[in-house]
C-alpha cells in the first residue's frame, strides 16, 4: 500500500489529470504532472509540473524516480518509453494494458480473442478500405486504428459515393471498418480494480453504476445516471465491464463504452484505462468519485463505496458556449445561471482558450428522479 504523504506522478496534464490530482491531494498525497507543453490544467493544481516530451526517457525516468507510483490520464502516450520507466517505479495501469487500449485494431482483436461482445468489424491495415467495407457492408464507419478520440479520424459511410471519398481520405492509413449499429442507447461502465483487496483476496474490483451517454457531433454531451435501460441490461453491462477489467488485469480504472442493441444486448465500442468523461458525474452524484477511486486503486487502498447518492445528469461545457461575434470572443457563458441553481455543481478546468469543441468544464444536476434532472440540465445548458 502506498500511503498518503507519498507522491503520485500523473502522465498527461489535461482536466482528467487535474481532477485526479485534486482527489489525490484531498487524500493527503503529493502529486506531480508530466506534460509535453506547459502550463497545463493539471499543472495549476500540482505540487510540480514537468514539461518534456514522452519520448524523453531521461526526463521521464527522473520524473518517475521522484514518485511512489505513476499513472496516466491520457492513452496516447507511446508505450515504449513507459516500458523503460516501469523498472523504476510502480506504473498503473501497466503498459501492456495501454498498448491494447490505445489502438482500435489491437483493442478489437483482443476483445474478439477473449470472446467479449463487440461491434462487428473488419481490418484495413494496408491503406485500402474497400475490401473491409465490402466485408462489413454499408452503412459502416471507418476509424483510424491509432490516436483517435471524440470522433476524430472517423467517417460514416452510407453509400458508394461516401466510399469513394473515404478511400482517398484514408489511403495509406491503418483503419478498422465497423458496422453501423442502430443502438437504442450508448452506455458506459467505469470499473476500478485494485492491486490489493482488504479481505486478503488477490485483487478487488468494483463497478460504478451504468451511465447513459448522449453524444453530439461525436463529443459527449450528457451523461445520465441511472441509465434509462432495463435492470437486466444494466446488470449485463456491469458484468461485462468487470469481466473485461479482470481479463485485462487492469490496476486503476477502466471505462468500457457500450452500445445497447434493440434486442437488449450490449456490444463494446471502446475501452479507456483511465478516468473517463462519462464518469464526471461521480464527483457530485456518487459516494466516491472516479478520481478518488483511481487513486485508491493505484495506491492499493481499499476501494470506495460506489453507491449512487441521487440521480445525476452531467453536461459538458465546450468552448462553443463562449459568446462570439465574427469569430471574436464577446464574453464568458452565464455562470450565474449554474451557480444559482439548486443541486447543481459547476466544475471548470482553468483553461484560458475556449476553442469550439474544447472541453472547458462540466456541470452536474441532481434531482430525486432522473427525468427531472435531465430536463433541468437541458434548461440550464440552454441558458448558458
Ligand atoms: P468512438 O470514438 O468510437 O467512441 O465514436 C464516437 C461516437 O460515434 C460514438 O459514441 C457513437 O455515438 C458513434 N459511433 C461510433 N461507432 C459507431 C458504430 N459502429 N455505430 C454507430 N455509432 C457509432
Amino acid at each position: 500500500m502506498i500511503s498518503p504523504g507519498n507522491t503520485i506522478g500523473i502522465l498527461g496534464g489535461g482536466q482528467l489529470g487535474r481532477m485526479l490530482g485534486q482527489a489525490a491531494q484531498s487524500l493527503g498525497y503529493r502529486m506531480q504532472v508530466f506534460e509535453p507543453v506547459g502550463p497545463c490544467p493539471a499543472g495549476a493544481v500540482a505540487n510540480k509540473e514537468v514539461n518534456a516530451g514522452y519520448e524523453d526517457i531521461a526526463a521521464l525516468t527522473a520524473f518517475a524516480r521522484e514518485c511512489a507510483v505513476v499513472t496516466y490520464e491520457f492513452e496516447n502516450i507511446p508505450s515504449a518509453p513507459l516500458e523503460m520507466i516501469a523498472p523504476h517505479v510502480p506504473l498503473f495501469p501497466r503498459p501492456g494494458v495501454l498498448h491494447v487500449c490505445q489502438n482500435r485494431q489491437r483493442e478489437k482483436t483482443w476483445l474478439r480473442a477473449h470472446g467479449f461482445p463487440h461491434v462487428p468489424y473488419a481490418e484495413a491495415l494496408d491503406g485500402e478500405i474497400a475490401p473491409a467495407v465490402a466485408e462489413v457492408g454499408l452503412p459502416c464507419v471507418v476509424k483510424t486504428a491509432d490516436f483517435g478520440y471524440d470522433g476524430k479520424g472517423q467517417m460514416k459511410l452510407i453509400d458508394e459515393a461516401d466510399l469513394t471519398k473515404a478511400r482517398a481520405i484514408f489511403r495509406g492509413r491503418r483503419c478498422v471498418v465497423e458496422r453501423w449499429v442502430e443502438f437504442t442507447a450508448e452506455v458506459s461502465v467505469i470499473v476500478a480494480r485494485s492491486s490489493t483487496a482488504a479481505n486478503g483476496e488477490p485483487s478487488a474490483v468494483r463497478a460504478f453504476p451504468v451511465a447513459e451517454n448522449i453524444h453530439t457531433d461525436h463529443i459527449l454531451d450528457f451523461s445520465i445516471v441511472p441509465a434509462r435501460i432495463s435492470e437486466a441490461v444494466a446488470r449485463a453491462a456491469g458484468a461485462l465491464a468487470i469481466a473485461i477489467a479482470e481479463k485485462l488485469e487492469v490496476v486503476g480504472l477502466l471505462a468500457v463504452e457500450m452500445f445497447v442493441t434493440p434486442e437488449g444486448g450490449v456490444l463494446v465500442n471502446e475501452l479507456a484505462p483511465r478516468p473517463h468523461n462519462s464518469g464526471h458525474w461521480t464527483l457530485d452524484g456518487c459516494e466516491t468519485s472516479q478520481f478518488e477511486q483511481h487513486v485508491r486503486a493505484v495506491c492499493g487502498l481499499p476501494l470506495g463505496d460506489v453507491t449512487l447518492r441521487e440521480p445525476s445528469v452531467m453536461v459538458n461545457i465546450l468552448g462553443d458556449s463562449w459568446r462570439r461575434e465574427n469569430g471574436s470572443l464577446l464574453g464568458e457563458p452565464n455562470w450565474e445561471v449554474l451557480l444559482a441553481a439548486p443541486r447543481t455543481k459547476l466544475h471548470l478546468y482553468g483553461k484560458s482558450d475556449p476553442r469550439p469543441g474544447r472541453k472547458m468544464g462540466h456541470f452536474t444536476v441532481r434531482d430525486a428522479d432522473v427525468e427531472t434532472a435531465l430536463r433541468r440540465a437541458r434548461e440550464l445548458k440552454a441558458q448558458l
